[in-house]
């Protein structure tokens, strides 16, 4: 590609509507542009790096033995009713209807119209199994589009879908897309991490997510390498606390704490620490209100606490009627001595002795507090979010946190949707199943901001050579007053296309810096410059995006790298 016909603009300032790293990238290396909120076009050069990511899914998927097929991207409201997800998808989903006043939905996800396949065209054991795959546009309404391409509304998912006749055969399948995504992942050059995760709206039971490791990432993970443990923080247990709690020594007292709202606040005032408090909230329960009480530093899991029985799912704090009521008091000053509710306890709560808490009356805490004394033992549950330093569960040393974000996804479903749209086929002994199904999504639009959060620099993209949108630029110096340079240059674009290999060939006439600075913008790998002086001595200079210093090298010892890195 000749830069002076690509049509390609950089900028120079950074975007003010970007946040992070890559989105502030991709907009100024021209990858992407905004339509509006969460709706973004692909230009030339960031569709580049797309159909390379793309690829090399495609090209896994099919070595897995999956089927690419291309399903509607506009699904209609009846298939989502079978499975009753047309209510419970919630504002995620975006609908629509028809000239006829019929209802749709942008499909956000594709297990109803496969499974609407699976009824009509799979009848037997004998045609299982199987798994089907597309690579297409999805739309979820995202309350909170941001990060570019990476939390957006339409983006572009691989999402794969497995058929079998029994849990052993889900099994097989969902381990050989394990091994499909990490070999993807792995060819795509990404540092990831594979962790336990929950199955959220989807269902199902096992799910394990792919995560590429970045700061930036919504994402947080605990991981000990000594254990092999790795888990989205959602899904990472605590286990009860073991060993007695120390025994009580101080006296239950009340006392004054005009204007204290937070725990810090009350920490400030008595001069403890947060671990000496524990804290209080109300949430919906599915029989009236619960109270929930955690140690003072630790923070409420969602996912984890609306699993348990008498916690409404999902998780909802009470509004402060509802508090009112049920307390006699207000956030701010609750605590679980004398409440007249259920009250859920953490793990962590059972160990602790002398603590403070609100008093259920507005302006007053109790110091002192202990359980059997103050309080019944109490009832105890996972239901907080696992910190740096805590035991692994169930095995051998402690879990770190790592910041993720997530690129893939796989479930086991089960019988989930089989049975809600009754998706069955005969198995050997002539008996109908229902069939046993998986599925396996990637964020193909989503990896290209998470290579970038990996690799860059102060001075732009640093593709990895699998998803670079060239792999090798050529940067002739003054070829607009040189004809020796510009038949070099010509002639080395020429060569370098017959390699088989992406070359952009700046023939812009603009100073040698602009040049320079837009390849290492766009984070083109491989840089060779042709100019008057090199042509004399025989040689070109050679950048690779990550060294710090050019060298000369003859021509054919330029090519000879290049053969080398650029093909894998
Ligand atoms: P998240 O937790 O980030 O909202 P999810 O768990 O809802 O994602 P899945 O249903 O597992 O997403 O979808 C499969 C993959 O699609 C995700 O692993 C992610 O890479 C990608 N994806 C999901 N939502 C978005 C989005 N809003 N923008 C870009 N990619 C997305
Ligand atoms: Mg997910």
């Amino acid at each position: 590609m000749r830069f002076s016909e690509f049509g390609l603009t950089t900028l120079k300032e950074v975007p003010a509507e970007a946040e992070i790293v890559s989105h502030k990238l991709m907009l100024r290396a021209g990858l992407i542009r905004r339509l509006a909120s969460g709706l973004f076009t692909w230009m030339p050069l960031g569709l580049r790096v797309l159909r390379k990511v793309e690829a090399v899914v495609r090209e896994e998927m099919d070595r897995a033995g999956a089927l690419e097929l291309l399903m509607p991207a506009v699904q209609p409201a009846e298939l989502w009713q079978k499975t009753g997800r047309w209510d419970q998808y919630g504002p995620l989903l975006l609908r629509m209807s028809d000239r006829h006043d019929r209802e749709y939905c942008f499909g956000p996800t594709h297990e109803e119209v496969i499974t609407d396949i699976a009824c009509r065209e799979l009848r037997s054991y004998k045609q299982l199994p199987l798994n089907f795959y597309q690579i297409q546009t999805k739309f979820r309404d995202e309350i909170r589009p941001r990060f570019g391409v990476m939390r957006s509304r339409e983006f572009i998912m691989k999402d794969a879908y497995s058929f079998d006749i029994d849990a052993d055969g889900l099994e097989i399948s969902y381990q050989k897309m394990h091994a499909a995504y990490s070999a993807i992942f792995d060819r795509l050059g990404l540092d990831y991490r594979i962790v336990w995760a929950d199955s959220g709206e989807i269902g199902g039971s096992k799910s394990q997510e792919f995560h590429v490791i970045a700061d930036s990432g919504e994402d947080a993970i605990a991981y000990c390498d000594e254990d092999n443990y790795a888990s989205n923080i959602e899904t990472a247990v605590t286990l009860p606390v073991d060993g007695k709690r120390p025994d009580a020594s101080q006296s239950l007292q009340k006392i004054a704490t005009p204007g204290v709202q937070t725990i810090q606040d009350l920490c400030a005032l008595l001069n403890i620490t947060a671990r000496q408090t524990v804290k209080t909230l109300i949430v919906e329960g599915t029989d009236g209100p619960v109270a929930v009480v955690l140690r003072g530093d630790h923070e409420l899991n969602a996912v984890k606490a609306q699993k348990i029985d008498r916690i409404a799912s999902p998780l909802t704090m009470a509004d402060p009627h509802t508090i009112r009521e049920a307390t006699g008091s207000e956030a701010g000053s609750l605590g679980p001595v004398g409440l007249q509710i259920p009250v859920v306890f953490d793990h962590a709560v059972a160990g602790m002795a002398d603590f403070s808490c609100g008093a259920n009356e507005i302006g007053y805490h109790y110091t002192g507090v202990n359980f059997e004394r103050d309080l019944p033992l109490p009832e105890t549950a996972d239901m907080r979010n696992v910190v740096a330093g805590d035991p692994v569960p169930g095995g051998i040393g402690t879990l770190s946190i790592a910041r993720g974000i997530e690129v893939g996804h796989i479930f086991q479903l089960g019988t989930k949707y089989s049975e809600a749209m009754g998706a069955s086929v005969q198995d050997s002994g002539g008996k109908d199943r229902s069939l046993e199904m998986g599925c396996y999504g990637i964020g193909i639009t989503r990896i290209v901001g998470a290579a970038i959060e990996q690799n860059h620099d102060d001075n732009g993209i640093i593709w990895p050579e699998p998803l670079a949108p060239f792999n090798v630029v050529i940067v002739p110096i003054n070829m607009h007053r040189s004809d020796a340079v510009r038949v070099a240059a010509e002639a080395l674009y020429e060569e370098l296309q017959s390699m088989e290999l992406d070359v952009l060939f700046d023939d812009r006439d603009v100073r040698p810096g602009v040049k320079f600075a837009d390849a290492e913008l766009i984070g083109i790998p491989h840089r060779l410059v042709v100019s008057e002086r090199g042509l004399e001595a025989d040689e070109l200079e050679y950048r690779h995006r990550r060294d710090d210093e050019s060298r000369n090298l003859n021509r054919e010892a330029a090519l000879n790298l290049l053969k080398e890195s650029a093909i894998s």
